[in-house]
């Protein structure tokens, strides 16, 4: 009898190399954290036996002081890959087109409405979930995405039973940013400038840059509003958040806004589980 049941199973292997070549070629950690390059049968293997967690990094291609139209996609993407290992999730293509109507004047800027963005980013959120995802990161790098990218995500939780988390970070790392430099930040000030000088140095140009580049945030209280926006870099507050191009606090912002991060999205997923939502 004995015999006869594990020739049976042997048969069966045989008549069934697939089944025998899976199980010896099935990782034990990913071959790769990016979606870009995961091909679906390791990635069935993955989601959502293994991982539960995806990172989302979005951004905007715009004009930024003398770092690149691109900061608002590198800074998340930048940041997607250097968590993912510590959150064990895997990172979706960024999505590197925005709404940014202010800066669209400036050379190299590409802009897409919100009637646009907002289906399109609902419809990436809700087939992420579809592939059963637990937990959708949302890491935004883009002002002018927040409210669409909350919307979108609202919606898509509630109607798929999903758990999504947007983070923007300079918010996030607000009181890091004035530990580091001991002064608010701005758009293209001290804090993005430092964060992509911390891995893209090459492309951080302080040569090009003066003061009078900076000025303080449109609409302080609604007092105006210039259209287009009268400069790239746009101090949070006046007088603070200029770029002191200093690679030392360029290392040091990037590892504490990056840890920061990383907490609010283990510390969130922890609370979800403990309340035992869409688990
Ligand atoms: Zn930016």
């Amino acid at each position: 009898m004995k015999k006869t049941a594990s020739f049976g199973w042997a048969a069966v292997i045989a008549a069934c190399p697939l089944i025998l070549s899976s199980s010896q070629s099935a990782p034990k950690v990913p071959t790769t954290r990016e979606m870009n390059l995961l091909g679906w049968q390791e990635f069935a293997e993955l989601v959502p036996a293994k991982i539960a967690t995806v990172l989302l990094p979005v951004g905007s291609l715009e004009a930024h002081g003398v770092i690149p139209n691109g900061t608002d996609n590198l800074a998340p993407a930048a940041m997607a890959a250097d968590i993912a290992g510590r959150l064990d999730a895997l990172i979706a293509p960024p999505l590197n087109f925005g709404v940014t109507p202010g800066l669209k004047a400036y050379p190299g800027a590409v802009s897409i409405s919100e009637a646009a963005y907002g289906p399109f980013v609902e419809e990436i959120l809700a087939s992420l979930a579809d592939n059963r995802f637990r937990n959708v990161i949302v890491l935004n790098g883009h002002g002018g995405n927040t409210a669409l990218l909350n919307a979108a995500a609202t919606r898509v939780a509630n109607a798929k039973r999903v758990r999504i988390l947007v983070v923007n970070w300079w918010t996030l790392a607000d009181d890091i940013t004035k530990a580091v430099f001991g002064q608010n930040g701005g758009h293209a000030g001290n804090n993005e400038t430092a964060y992509i000088q911390a891995f893209l140095p090459e492309h951080v140009h302080p040569e090009r840059y003066t003061k009078e580049m900076a000025v303080p945030n449109p609409s302080p209280a609604g007092s105006y509003f210039a259209v287009p926006t009268q400069a790239t870099i746009l101090l949070y507050e006046k007088g603070q958040g200029y770029p002191d191009f200093d690679p030392a606090k360029a290392k040091d912002y990037f590892r504490k806004v990056n840890d920061r991060v990383a907490e609010l999205v283990l510390d969130t997923i922890r609370r979800w589980d403990l309340a035992g939502l869409y688990r």
